[in-house]
Protein backbone atom coordinates (compact mmCIF):
# COMPACT_ATOMS: atom_id res chain seq x y z
CA UNK A 1 0.00 0.00 0.00
CA UNK A 2 1.80 3.50 -0.77
CA UNK A 3 1.76 5.33 2.36
CA UNK A 4 3.49 8.14 0.72
CA UNK A 5 2.16 10.76 -0.34
CA UNK A 6 2.14 14.52 -2.86
CA UNK A 7 2.14 17.53 -0.40
CA UNK A 8 -1.04 18.23 -2.02
CA UNK A 9 -2.96 15.14 -1.55
CA UNK A 10 -5.52 14.91 1.02
CA UNK A 11 -3.83 13.95 4.59
CA UNK A 12 -3.14 9.98 5.21
CA UNK A 13 -5.67 8.56 7.66
CA UNK A 14 -3.40 6.31 10.09
CA UNK A 15 -6.42 4.62 10.86
CA UNK A 16 -6.40 1.80 8.22
CA UNK A 17 -3.11 1.09 7.62
CA UNK A 18 -1.64 -2.36 8.63
CA UNK A 19 1.34 -2.24 11.23
CA UNK A 20 3.84 -3.31 8.45
CA UNK A 21 2.58 0.37 6.32
CA UNK A 22 2.69 2.57 9.44
CA UNK A 23 6.55 1.25 9.56
CA UNK A 24 7.30 2.45 6.13
CA UNK A 25 5.12 5.84 6.59
CA UNK A 26 7.50 6.60 10.00
CA UNK A 27 10.40 5.89 8.52
CA UNK A 28 9.28 8.29 5.58
CA UNK A 29 8.77 10.30 7.80
CA UNK A 30 12.43 10.50 9.43
CA UNK A 31 11.66 8.91 12.52
CA UNK A 32 12.87 5.41 13.44
CA UNK A 33 10.75 2.71 12.94
CA UNK A 34 9.81 2.07 16.55
CA UNK A 35 7.66 4.68 16.85
CA UNK A 36 5.35 3.45 14.70
CA UNK A 37 4.35 1.03 17.70
CA UNK A 38 3.95 4.06 19.89
CA UNK A 39 1.74 5.76 17.10
CA UNK A 40 -0.04 2.26 16.99
CA UNK A 41 -0.69 2.36 20.67
CA UNK A 42 -1.85 5.81 20.80
CA UNK A 43 -4.29 5.38 18.00
CA UNK A 44 -5.76 1.57 19.05
CA UNK A 45 -5.24 1.52 23.35
CA UNK A 46 -5.65 5.25 23.84
CA UNK A 47 -7.83 6.52 21.16
CA UNK A 48 -6.11 9.34 20.87
CA UNK A 49 -6.61 11.93 17.18
CA UNK A 50 -4.33 14.57 18.63
CA UNK A 51 -0.83 14.14 17.38
CA UNK A 52 0.28 16.78 19.65
CA UNK A 53 -1.02 14.73 22.82
CA UNK A 54 1.37 11.66 21.83
CA UNK A 55 3.61 12.77 24.12
CA UNK A 56 6.09 10.48 23.75
CA UNK A 57 6.69 10.94 20.45
CA UNK A 58 9.50 13.37 19.09
CA UNK A 59 8.34 16.93 18.76
CA UNK A 60 9.53 16.78 15.25
CA UNK A 61 7.83 13.86 14.24
CA UNK A 62 4.57 14.99 16.00
CA UNK A 63 4.94 18.18 13.59
CA UNK A 64 5.40 16.14 10.55
CA UNK A 65 2.72 13.72 11.55
CA UNK A 66 -0.23 16.53 12.09
CA UNK A 67 1.26 18.14 8.40
CA UNK A 68 0.90 15.42 6.91
CA UNK A 69 -1.46 12.65 8.29
CA UNK A 70 -4.48 12.44 10.13
CA UNK A 71 -6.04 9.84 12.61
CA UNK A 72 -9.82 9.54 11.08
CA UNK A 73 -13.19 9.46 12.59
CA UNK A 74 -16.76 9.36 10.64
CA UNK A 75 -18.73 11.71 12.51
CA UNK A 76 -22.04 10.73 14.08
CA UNK A 77 -24.86 12.57 12.16
CA UNK A 78 -27.80 10.87 13.90
CA UNK A 79 -28.01 8.45 16.57
CA UNK A 80 -31.29 6.09 17.87
CA UNK A 81 -31.79 3.93 20.66
CA UNK A 82 -34.19 1.31 20.39
CA UNK A 83 -36.39 2.12 24.27
CA UNK A 84 -37.66 -1.67 24.20
CA UNK A 85 -33.80 -3.63 24.29
CA UNK A 86 -30.86 -0.42 24.03
CA UNK A 87 -29.98 -1.23 20.43
CA UNK A 88 -28.18 1.68 19.40
CA UNK A 89 -27.94 2.52 15.94
CA UNK A 90 -25.42 5.50 14.27
CA UNK A 91 -25.99 7.60 11.09
CA UNK A 92 -21.97 7.76 10.36
CA UNK A 93 -20.63 10.56 8.11
CA UNK A 94 -17.73 10.09 6.35
CA UNK A 95 -15.70 13.41 4.85
CA UNK A 96 -17.27 13.22 1.69
CA UNK A 97 -20.59 13.72 2.57
CA UNK A 98 -21.69 9.71 2.36
CA UNK A 99 -23.18 8.19 5.39
CA UNK A 100 -23.84 4.39 6.36
CA UNK A 101 -25.30 3.01 9.32
CA UNK A 102 -23.65 1.18 12.69
CA UNK A 103 -25.49 -0.51 14.95
CA UNK A 104 -24.93 -1.89 18.66
CA UNK A 105 -26.74 -4.56 20.31
CA UNK A 106 -25.80 -5.24 23.89
CA UNK A 107 -26.41 -7.90 26.08
CA UNK A 108 -25.90 -8.14 29.83
CA UNK A 109 -22.37 -6.84 29.96
CA UNK A 110 -20.92 -7.50 26.71
CA UNK A 111 -22.37 -6.52 22.83
CA UNK A 112 -21.99 -7.19 19.18
CA UNK A 113 -21.70 -4.25 16.84
CA UNK A 114 -22.65 -4.35 13.25
CA UNK A 115 -20.53 -2.64 10.94
CA UNK A 116 -21.16 -1.38 7.09
CA UNK A 117 -19.11 -2.14 4.56
CA UNK A 118 -20.08 -0.48 1.40
CA UNK A 119 -22.41 2.85 0.57
CA UNK A 120 -25.71 1.05 -0.13
CA UNK A 121 -25.60 -2.29 -2.36
CA UNK A 122 -25.68 -3.91 -5.69
CA UNK A 123 -27.23 -6.96 -4.37
CA UNK A 124 -30.63 -6.13 -4.35
CA UNK A 125 -32.09 -8.75 -1.74
CA UNK A 126 -35.37 -8.20 -1.76
CA UNK A 127 -36.46 -8.33 2.00
CA UNK A 128 -33.58 -5.52 2.60
CA UNK A 129 -34.37 -2.32 2.97
CA UNK A 130 -30.56 -1.49 1.83
CA UNK A 131 -31.12 -3.48 -0.86
CA UNK A 132 -33.13 -0.57 -2.32
CA UNK A 133 -30.36 1.73 -2.67
CA UNK A 134 -27.86 1.73 -5.58
CA UNK A 135 -24.01 1.32 -4.69
CA UNK A 136 -22.39 4.61 -4.27
CA UNK A 137 -19.19 3.07 -3.13
CA UNK A 138 -16.91 0.62 -0.53
CA UNK A 139 -16.05 2.23 2.87
CA UNK A 140 -11.88 2.34 2.93
CA UNK A 141 -10.72 -0.47 5.57
CA UNK A 142 -9.69 3.25 7.53
CA UNK A 143 -13.85 3.77 7.82
CA UNK A 144 -14.45 0.56 8.74
CA UNK A 145 -12.22 0.48 11.81
CA UNK A 146 -13.05 3.87 12.03
CA UNK A 147 -16.96 2.59 13.08
CA UNK A 148 -15.45 0.69 15.68
CA UNK A 149 -13.44 3.41 17.15
CA UNK A 150 -15.86 6.34 17.09
CA UNK A 151 -18.64 3.55 19.04
CA UNK A 152 -15.30 3.72 21.31
CA UNK A 153 -15.11 7.27 21.65
CA UNK A 154 -18.87 7.34 22.47
CA UNK A 155 -18.62 4.76 25.25
CA UNK A 156 -15.29 5.75 26.03
CA UNK A 157 -14.29 2.37 26.07
CA UNK A 158 -10.34 2.91 25.27
CA UNK A 159 -8.13 0.25 27.58
CA UNK A 160 -7.08 3.20 29.82
CA UNK A 161 -10.26 4.08 30.75
CA UNK A 162 -13.20 2.73 33.11
CA UNK A 163 -15.39 1.20 29.83
CA UNK A 164 -19.09 0.68 30.87
CA UNK A 165 -19.78 -1.52 27.50
CA UNK A 166 -18.00 -4.02 26.09
CA UNK A 167 -17.63 -4.42 22.26
CA UNK A 168 -17.03 -8.20 21.99
CA UNK A 169 -18.32 -9.40 19.21
CA UNK A 170 -17.78 -7.58 15.84
CA UNK A 171 -20.13 -8.70 13.05
CA UNK A 172 -19.65 -7.77 9.09
CA UNK A 173 -23.68 -7.53 8.57
CA UNK A 174 -24.73 -4.20 7.94
CA UNK A 175 -25.00 -2.49 5.22
CA UNK A 176 -23.21 -3.53 1.63
CA UNK A 177 -21.47 -7.53 1.06
CA UNK A 178 -18.10 -7.55 2.77
CA UNK A 179 -16.81 -10.33 0.27
CA UNK A 180 -17.56 -7.43 -2.93
CA UNK A 181 -15.41 -5.16 -0.70
CA UNK A 182 -12.60 -7.92 -0.02
CA UNK A 183 -9.60 -6.41 0.37
CA UNK A 184 -11.01 -3.54 2.52
CA UNK A 185 -12.62 -5.61 4.96
CA UNK A 186 -9.81 -8.14 5.26
CA UNK A 187 -7.56 -5.30 6.05
CA UNK A 188 -10.05 -3.97 8.52
CA UNK A 189 -10.40 -6.97 10.17
CA UNK A 190 -6.27 -7.64 10.50
CA UNK A 191 -6.58 -4.69 12.18
CA UNK A 192 -9.47 -4.90 14.53
CA UNK A 193 -8.11 -8.24 15.56
CA UNK A 194 -4.34 -7.33 15.99
CA UNK A 195 -3.59 -8.54 19.55
CA UNK A 196 -1.36 -5.59 20.06
CA UNK A 197 -4.41 -3.31 19.47
CA UNK A 198 -8.20 -3.29 19.63
CA UNK A 199 -7.93 -7.19 20.49
CA UNK A 200 -11.18 -8.63 18.66
CA UNK A 201 -10.93 -12.26 19.13
CA UNK A 202 -11.12 -13.62 15.70
CA UNK A 203 -13.30 -16.05 16.81
CA UNK A 204 -15.81 -13.04 17.94
CA UNK A 205 -15.84 -12.07 14.45
CA UNK A 206 -17.84 -12.84 11.90
CA UNK A 207 -18.25 -12.00 8.38
CA UNK A 208 -21.90 -12.78 6.46
CA UNK A 209 -22.07 -13.13 2.99
CA UNK A 210 -25.21 -13.16 0.83
CA UNK A 211 -22.59 -15.85 -1.76
CA UNK A 212 -20.28 -14.63 -3.29
CA UNK A 213 -18.96 -17.65 -3.63
CA UNK A 214 -15.13 -17.40 -4.97
CA UNK A 215 -14.49 -14.98 -1.85
CA UNK A 216 -15.50 -17.62 0.58
CA UNK A 217 -12.93 -19.80 0.23
CA UNK A 218 -10.13 -17.43 0.04
CA UNK A 219 -12.03 -16.04 3.40
CA UNK A 220 -11.23 -18.93 5.30
CA UNK A 221 -7.85 -19.17 3.85
CA UNK A 222 -7.15 -15.83 4.86
CA UNK A 223 -8.42 -14.85 8.64
CA UNK A 224 -9.76 -17.53 11.29
CA UNK A 225 -12.77 -15.52 11.44
CA UNK A 226 -16.61 -16.57 11.22
CA UNK A 227 -18.60 -17.65 8.02
CA UNK A 228 -22.28 -16.52 8.16
CA UNK A 229 -24.33 -17.11 4.83
CA UNK A 230 -27.66 -15.51 3.55
CA UNK A 231 -29.37 -18.40 2.85
CA UNK A 232 -33.16 -17.32 3.19
CA UNK A 233 -34.41 -19.89 0.93
CA UNK A 234 -34.51 -24.02 -0.18
CA UNK A 235 -35.00 -23.51 -3.22
CA UNK A 236 -33.24 -21.95 -6.36
CA UNK A 237 -36.48 -21.04 -7.60
CA UNK A 238 -37.18 -18.72 -4.38
CA UNK A 239 -34.05 -17.85 -3.79
CA UNK A 240 -33.38 -16.11 -7.66
CA UNK A 241 -36.61 -13.89 -6.19
CA UNK A 242 -35.65 -12.73 -3.08
CA UNK A 243 -31.95 -12.83 -3.48
CA UNK A 244 -30.89 -12.10 -7.61
CA UNK A 245 -27.28 -13.34 -6.24
CA UNK A 246 -28.22 -16.99 -6.72
CA UNK A 247 -28.82 -16.89 -10.65
CA UNK A 248 -25.16 -16.40 -10.41
CA UNK A 249 -24.41 -18.58 -7.53
CA UNK A 250 -26.76 -20.60 -7.00
CA UNK A 251 -27.88 -22.79 -4.24
CA UNK A 252 -25.44 -25.96 -5.48
CA UNK A 253 -22.86 -23.80 -5.76
CA UNK A 254 -23.17 -22.06 -2.34
CA UNK A 255 -23.01 -25.51 -0.59
CA UNK A 256 -19.69 -26.66 -2.55
CA UNK A 257 -18.52 -23.69 -1.63
CA UNK A 258 -19.21 -23.98 2.24
CA UNK A 259 -17.77 -27.36 1.92
CA UNK A 260 -15.12 -26.09 0.61
CA UNK A 261 -14.75 -23.58 3.16
CA UNK A 262 -15.17 -26.14 5.77
CA UNK A 263 -12.24 -28.35 4.57
CA UNK A 264 -10.11 -25.02 5.05
CA UNK A 265 -11.86 -24.36 8.42
CA UNK A 266 -12.30 -27.80 9.22
CA UNK A 267 -13.56 -26.54 13.49
CA UNK A 268 -16.07 -23.90 11.95
CA UNK A 269 -19.24 -24.36 12.29
CA UNK A 270 -21.23 -22.10 9.60
CA UNK A 271 -23.83 -20.03 10.51
CA UNK A 272 -26.85 -19.75 7.52
CA UNK A 273 -29.35 -17.19 8.91
CA UNK A 274 -32.62 -17.60 7.30
CA UNK A 275 -35.44 -14.84 7.90
CA UNK A 276 -38.41 -16.15 8.25
CA UNK A 277 -41.33 -14.68 5.37
CA UNK A 278 -44.34 -15.39 5.63
CA UNK A 279 -46.16 -18.03 2.89
CA UNK A 280 -43.03 -17.33 1.03
CA UNK A 281 -39.96 -19.60 2.20
CA UNK A 282 -41.27 -20.92 6.39
CA UNK A 283 -43.45 -24.17 5.47
CA UNK A 284 -42.55 -27.61 6.35
CA UNK A 285 -41.74 -28.77 3.00
CA UNK A 286 -39.11 -25.54 2.99
CA UNK A 287 -37.63 -27.15 5.99
CA UNK A 288 -36.77 -30.62 5.05
CA UNK A 289 -35.53 -29.04 2.01
CA UNK A 290 -32.97 -27.15 3.93
CA UNK A 291 -32.43 -30.83 5.97
CA UNK A 292 -31.01 -31.47 2.67
CA UNK A 293 -29.21 -28.84 1.14
CA UNK A 294 -27.11 -28.86 4.21
CA UNK A 295 -26.15 -32.38 4.68
CA UNK A 296 -22.55 -33.36 5.67
CA UNK A 297 -21.78 -29.66 6.71
CA UNK A 298 -21.31 -28.38 10.72
CA UNK A 299 -23.76 -26.13 10.51
CA UNK A 300 -26.52 -24.42 12.49
CA UNK A 301 -29.91 -21.51 11.83
CA UNK A 302 -30.66 -18.49 12.67
CA UNK A 303 -34.37 -18.36 12.37
CA UNK A 304 -34.74 -14.27 12.00
CA UNK A 305 -37.78 -12.67 12.50
CA UNK A 306 -38.23 -10.28 9.69
CA UNK A 307 -37.99 -6.91 11.10
CA UNK A 308 -40.52 -5.36 8.26
CA UNK A 309 -39.60 -1.90 7.16
CA UNK A 310 -42.20 0.70 5.25
CA UNK A 311 -43.22 -0.28 2.07
CA UNK A 312 -41.78 -4.06 2.49
CA UNK A 313 -43.10 -6.22 0.11
CA UNK A 314 -43.11 -9.28 3.13
CA UNK A 315 -44.51 -10.13 5.92
CA UNK A 316 -42.85 -12.11 8.91
CA UNK A 317 -43.80 -15.82 9.09
CA UNK A 318 -46.22 -16.55 12.16
CA UNK A 319 -44.94 -17.72 15.78
CA UNK A 320 -46.57 -20.97 14.63
CA UNK A 321 -44.71 -21.36 11.49
CA UNK A 322 -41.70 -20.34 12.79
CA UNK A 323 -41.54 -22.86 15.28
CA UNK A 324 -42.51 -25.82 13.16
CA UNK A 325 -39.66 -24.97 10.87
CA UNK A 326 -37.36 -24.55 13.66
CA UNK A 327 -38.44 -28.42 15.22
CA UNK A 328 -37.94 -29.96 11.98
CA UNK A 329 -33.97 -28.40 11.75
CA UNK A 330 -34.10 -29.45 15.41
CA UNK A 331 -35.17 -32.62 15.59
CA UNK A 332 -32.99 -33.24 12.15
CA UNK A 333 -29.57 -32.61 14.57
CA UNK A 334 -29.22 -28.91 14.04
CA UNK A 335 -29.27 -26.02 16.12
CA UNK A 336 -31.82 -23.71 15.30
CA UNK A 337 -32.13 -20.83 17.54
CA UNK A 338 -35.08 -17.90 16.84
CA UNK A 339 -33.40 -14.60 16.96
CA UNK A 340 -35.31 -12.04 19.29
CA UNK A 341 -35.90 -9.23 17.07
CA UNK A 342 -33.81 -6.72 18.75
CA UNK A 343 -34.20 -2.77 17.66
CA UNK A 344 -37.42 -3.41 16.22
CA UNK A 345 -38.69 -0.33 16.99
CA UNK A 346 -35.68 1.54 15.37
CA UNK A 347 -35.88 -0.41 12.02
CA UNK A 348 -32.48 -1.98 13.50
CA UNK A 349 -32.58 -4.11 10.27
CA UNK A 350 -29.62 -2.67 7.56
CA UNK A 351 -30.42 0.20 6.09
CA UNK A 352 -33.02 1.71 7.15
CA UNK A 353 -32.16 4.53 9.32
CA UNK A 354 -29.75 5.55 6.32
CA UNK A 355 -32.79 4.79 3.68
CA UNK A 356 -34.31 8.22 5.46
CA UNK A 357 -31.10 10.24 4.60
CA UNK A 358 -30.74 8.76 1.09
CA UNK A 359 -31.41 11.43 -1.68
CA UNK A 360 -30.79 8.98 -4.40
CA UNK A 361 -32.97 6.18 -6.01
CA UNK A 362 -32.21 2.31 -6.25
CA UNK A 363 -32.03 1.71 -9.44
CA UNK A 364 -33.16 -1.09 -10.90
CA UNK A 365 -31.57 -4.64 -10.66
CA UNK A 366 -29.93 -4.35 -14.48
CA UNK A 367 -28.55 -1.30 -13.31
CA UNK A 368 -26.56 -3.04 -10.39
CA UNK A 369 -23.69 -4.16 -12.63
CA UNK A 370 -21.83 -5.73 -9.79
CA UNK A 371 -18.14 -7.95 -10.36
CA UNK A 372 -16.19 -9.79 -7.78
CA UNK A 373 -13.47 -8.37 -6.46
CA UNK A 374 -9.80 -8.60 -7.96
CA UNK A 375 -7.48 -10.34 -5.53
CA UNK A 376 -4.57 -13.16 -6.73
CA UNK A 377 -6.49 -16.06 -5.86
CA UNK A 378 -8.08 -19.14 -8.35
CA UNK A 379 -11.35 -18.91 -8.17
CA UNK A 380 -12.46 -20.53 -10.89
CA UNK A 381 -13.55 -23.82 -9.31
CA UNK A 382 -16.37 -21.89 -8.00
CA UNK A 383 -17.89 -19.55 -10.53
CA UNK A 384 -20.66 -20.82 -12.91
S1 LIG B 1 -28.99 -8.30 2.56
FE1 LIG B 1 -26.86 -7.63 2.45
S2 LIG B 1 -26.22 -8.26 0.36
FE2 LIG B 1 -28.47 -8.29 0.36
S3 LIG B 1 -29.05 -6.22 -0.39
FE3 LIG B 1 -28.98 -6.14 1.87
S4 LIG B 1 -26.91 -5.37 2.34
FE4 LIG B 1 -26.88 -6.13 0.20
Amino acid sequence: MPVVRAQEESPIDLVGLLPADLVVLTTSLDAEPFRANQLWHWIYHRGVTDFSTMTNLPETFRKKLSERCVVGRPQISQTITAASDFTHKWLMRFPDGKEVETVYIPKDNRGTLCLSSQIGCTLACRFCYTGTQKLTRNLSAAEIVGQVLKVNDVYNCWKHSCCKKILSNVVMMGMGEPLLNYNNVITALKILTNIKGLAVSQRRVTVSTAGVVPMIQLLGKEISCNLSISLHAATDAVRDVLMPINKRYPLAALMAACRGYQAVRNAHRITFEYIMLRGINDSEADARAIVRLVNGLHCKFNLIPFNQWPGAPYACSTADATYRFATILRDSGYAAPIRAARGRDIHAACGQLCSAFFSGSGGSESEREWTVPNVPVSTGLYIQ
